[in-house]
């Protein structure tokens, strides 16, 4: 059988192989720690839960508007209006199965062959094989831990070229942590105005921020930059709902119209209990959100600190998300037992057969050298972890 081009140039994530193997330890009764979760370990709200069994109860479960209910549209108007100051109408609006889904309809409405587009990296691993999906080209503008993982704008400004169609930004990014401020998006917005292209600026851990920083959107800054600005949100990381699957994209009616087309040939509406569930979400108290980034900011500290404490590792403080990413490079080149360390998937393998510690190695974002840890875990678990981490490393001559 032959599987189709499109997909066999899509590499596997290496990121599975590590939790692949990390879930067959633990199978096997051996206590790993994983620092790979992409998501809360916080349940989800109980008011949520109950807008969810409510929907059941009264039958709505059928399909609703391959794009979404009127309701939950409302719902995320409401939002943006409130943290953003941003005035959008339903056309504007679609809900989709995650923000994963956003992205990809997008790329595929937006993206023709031969497009570019610009990703700064560190990069979430789904976007470079999203947009060669949609037969673009994604051009890598690396940024380093010396700028705190920033894009440099006369960098930006060079790499964009007459094929240039888009550039994707994520603050609070997945997997540094880096978040832009005010005046950096604005440095980046004259830019993409400058050059005519579009900017799709995934939010999606917008509300997991810390030390009070509230983060502005880049569509904020006047008519023409909200038009050339395409966001993507959901509910997944704000309100601890990574399997209910909704996402919703704000943008331009004509490119909305068509992601809506495509939505309506292939997935159709997203699960109708599960759009129930986030209108309450997004309109229903929102102080558990801060409960949890209160949480998430306490193991923030004591995470960093620890990797900071390390011999010959760094690791910048991340204003947002849930993520560290240290910067392993110094071990690069060592041995273990005669066994060489080569790179981070190397060492990724290391500490999870020797220090059973679950880690994902920086080459899946893009970042050789690094590792990324997710602190969305217990303190405990945090802790054992970063001591196992502490002891291991050092056994590498
Ligand atoms: N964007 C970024 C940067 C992410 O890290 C993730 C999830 O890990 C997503 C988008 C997609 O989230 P979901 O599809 O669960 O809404």
């Amino acid at each position: 059988m032959t599987i189709s081009r499109r997909v066999q140039g899509i590499k596997p994530s290496p990121t599975l192989t590590i939790t692949a193997k990390a879930k067959a330890m633990k199978a096997e009764g051996i206590d790993v720690i994983g620092f790979g979760a992409g998501e809360p370990d916080f349940d989800t709200p109980d008011h949520i839960k109950k807008a969810a069994i409510k929907a059941l109860e009264d039958g709505f479960t059928k399909y609703t508007p391959a794009g979404g209910i009127d309701e939950l549209k409302d719902a995320v108007i409401g939002k943006f209006k409130r943290d953003n100051g941003l005035d959008y109408d339903r056309p504007q609006i679609l809900i989709s199965c995650g923000g994963k889904h956003c992205f990809y309809n997008l790329a595929q409405v937006l993206f023709d062959t031969g497009d570019e587009v610009i990703i700064p990296s560190p990069y979430w691993v789904s976007y470079p094989p999203m947009v060669t999906l949609a037969d673009a080209l994604p051009v890598i503008l690396e940024t380093t831990e010396e700028s705190g993982f920033k894009m440099d704008p006369d960098r930006l400004r060079r790499t964009i070229t007459k094929r240039t169609k888009a550039l994707v930004l994520n603050s609070p990014c997945n997997p540094t942590g880096t978040t832009y401020t005010e005046g950096e998006l604005r440095e980046i917005a004259d830019i993409v105005l400058e050059k005519g292209i579009y900017v799709i600026s995934d939010d999606i851990y917008e509300k997991i921020v810390y030390d009070g920083f509230a983060c502005v959107s880049i569509a904020s800054f006047g008519k023409e930059i909200k038009e050339r600005t395409i966001i993507v949100n959901g509910v997944s990381k704000t309100y601890s709902m990574t399997g209910w699957r909704i996402g919703f994209t704000a943008g331009p009616s004509s490119i909305i119209e068509a992601m809506n087309k495509i939505q309506g040939q292939s997935t159709s509406n997203p699960t109708s209990i599960s759009q129930k569930a986030s209108q309450e979400a997004l309109n229903g108290p929102q102080d558990l959100v801060g409960v949890m980034v209160g949480e998430f900011q306490k193991r923030r500290n004591y995470v960093i600190d620890r990797l900071n404490s390390l011999e010959g590792v760094s690791c910048i403080k991340p204003v947002g998300a849930f993520y560290a990413f240290p910067n392993f490079s110094s071990y690069m080149g060592k041995t273990f037992r005669g066994k060489p360390i080569r790179d981070s998937m190397d060492l990724a393998d290391y500490l999870l057969d020797v220090a059973r510690v679950a880690v994902i190695p920086g080459a899946a974002f893009g970042a050789e050298g690094f590792e990324r840890l997710s602190f969305a875990t217990s303190m405990e678990n945090i802790e054992t972890g970063m001591d196992r981490i502490e002891k291991t490393i050092r056994e590498l001559e």
